[in-house]
């Protein structure tokens, strides 16, 4: 039995009136998509902190990597009030298993990037983290983070929600079967999938993986997570996709006929060159490997890494 992905999110994102003016930022693809497959773990600081419903806006002002909080015309400062609560508040989410956070961007609590700063004459920069949105990617640096405006965007949406997808499984690995050969059974499964993000970082963590039994566990799991989780962040290419799809056409040396390996390469090209999306090789690859059942390939995750419902690979 799979453990549930849970994601915390910003509370408006879910419909829930709680923005300084009552409103709520109601996300269809978030909650009706998407919320298929997750559990979401909702979090508005500034309710959760104390303030009303509805209540002045804030907005942050100073130096851009240390602003203050401030309320916008009566220029109260809140930033301890509101970061004493999120160091609380990010201690109190470590029980929850969190497989990522998304954010509400611009908000001055919540926005992970390029959130307003105003200067003393009250012209904005847009380089500002929110105060709640700081403290949690500081104490969870290796979780998966985005905001909402960000994953309209198709690549860092299929991005991200590979990464979630992917954190879950790990988070299994470690549960289920804490071994060398759990390890090795994890990283011959993620193969194809860190090769498309970086051949780099597949090849330092099969070192790691190749002295596991030198490597005191502590270092082992949190070293290899680091880069796992490191290597999935780093933007796959159509360069790389085209690589990691002729090495697998490479498994099908013996059983494919000479038409339809042309045919293969041909739609593996037409993939390099932005010509089709995709999820048109990867289907034909999913249809040669349940055709000639070839085993190593049923087993990678590259070849399915989230839902198909979800379409994230028809848009890229
Ligand atoms: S952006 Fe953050 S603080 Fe503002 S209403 Fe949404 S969850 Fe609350």
């Amino acid at each position: 039995m799979g453990i549930a992905i849970k994601l915390g999110i910003s509370s408006c994102l879910l419909g829930e009136a709680v923005r300084w003016n009552g409103t709520h930022k109601l996300d269809r693809f978030l909650v009706d998509t998407l919320g298929k497959f997750v559990e979401y773990i909702p979090v508005c600081p500034e309710v959760e902190c104390g303030f009303s419903i509805p209540r002045e806006p804030f907005r942050l002002v100073g130096d851009p990597s240390s602003p203050r909080l401030v309320t916008s015309r009566t220029k109260i400062d809140y930033t301890e009030r509101m970061t004493d609560w999120a160091c609380k508040r990010v201690r109190e989410l470590e029980k929850e298993d969190l497989c990522g956070f998304i954010f509400k961007s611009k908000s001055p609590s919540s926005g992970m990037e390029a959130v307003k700063v105003y200067n003393e004459k009250g012209v904005p920069v847009k380089k500002g983290v929110g105060v709640f949105a700081r403290a949690f990617m500081e104490h969870f640096p290796l979780l998966p983070v985005e905001d909402d405006g960000r994953l309209h965007d198709p690549k860092l949406r299929e991005n991200f929600i590979e990464r979630i997808f992917a954190f879950k499984r790990w988070r299994e690995c470690l549960r289920e079967k804490q071994s060398r050969g759990g390890l090795v059974d994890f990283h011959t499964r993620h193969k194809m999938l860190i090769l498309s993000h970086s051949p780099e970082h597949y090849r330092v963590m099969g070192r790691l993986v190749a002295r596991a039994k030198e490597v005191p566990p502590k270092e082992l799991y949190e070293g290899y997570q680091k880069l796992f989780m490191e290597a999935l962040r780093l933007k796959t290419t159509p360069k790389k996709n085209a690589n990691v799809l002729n090495h697998i056409l490479g498994y099908f040396k013996e059983s494919l006929s000479g038409d339809e390996k042309q045919e293969l390469l041909e739609i593996i090209d037409l993939y390099r060159q932005g010509t089709v999306p995709l999820i048109v090789p990867v289907t034909l690859i999913n249809h040669y490997v349940r055709k000639y059942d070839q085993p190593y390939l049923k087993e990678q995750y590259y070849l399915y890494p989230h839902p198909l419902e979800l379409q994230l690979r028809n848009h890229v």
